[in-house]
């Protein structure tokens, strides 16, 4: 089972991932956490690469490319093997950040962010995706996520930016119902952390 986590940043994927593999462990699982971009050798140097606040004059392709690229090492290296195995897959973003970030926010077409992402991809495709969302401004999210660390290079992209991305978010939970669940972050991690585990309820039945 492949299950992945969408949405913006500051949105608490990462800590609701490590919640999710805990409790499948628990209950007997094999868990593969994994993050986008990176996660093998190079996919962590592509991560460098795109999120270096150093180069801020990347393409709108080249930044596409380069997270295809990440994830194409991915699926072959860990995502792909791991399925075959029966292990659950946990993804910290996957290609819904594709269409979100670089469609609707870099504003390459759907159509072409589609097809890079099916090249990448190899037919490995989400069972379910957990799309968090906080229900604030997206800038209250990145501030979240930025206050720690410092904003990367594409956190500091402009409030409208984060802006189109979370509408691509919300229009792929719309086109794909079925898989796409959205869960708002509840103040309480303990109650976002249950709508999540209610959202996948059909695929752990205990
Ligand atoms: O979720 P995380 O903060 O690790 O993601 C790294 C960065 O890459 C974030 O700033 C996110 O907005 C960005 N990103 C992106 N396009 C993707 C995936 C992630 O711009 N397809
Ligand atoms: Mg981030």
């Amino acid at each position: 089972l492949l299950i992945t986590f969408e949405g913006g940043d500051g949105a608490g994927k990462t800590t609701h991932i490590r919640f999710l593999a805990d409790h499948l462990r628990q209950h007997g699982r094999e868990v593969v956490c994994v993050r986008e971009p990176g996660a093998t050798a190079v996919g962590e140097r592509l991560r460098e690469v795109v999120l270096d606040p150093a180069l801020p004059e990347l393409a709108p392709m080249t930044e596409l490319f380069i997270y295809e690229a990440a994830r194409a090492q991915l699926v072959h290296e860990v995502i792909a093997p791991a399925l075959q195995r029966g292990a659950v897959v946990l993804c910290d973003r996957f290609s819904d950040s594709t269409v979100a970030y670089q469609g609707y926010g870099r504003g390459i077409a759907l159509n072409l962010v589609r097809q890079a992402n099916d090249l990448a991809c190899q037919g490995v495709e989400p069972d379910r995706t957990v799309l968090m969302v906080t229900g604030a401004p997206a800038s209250v999210g990145l501030h979240r996520a930025t206050r720690r660390t410092g904003a990367d290079r594409i956190e500091q992209a402009g409030e409208a930016f984060h802006e189109r991305v979370a509408q691509g978010f919300d229009m792929l939970a719309a086109a794909h119902a079925d898989r796409v669940r959205v869960v708002t972050s509840a103040s309480r991690k303990s109650d976002t952390s249950r709508k999540i585990f209610a959202q996948l309820s059909d695929l752990f039945p205990w």
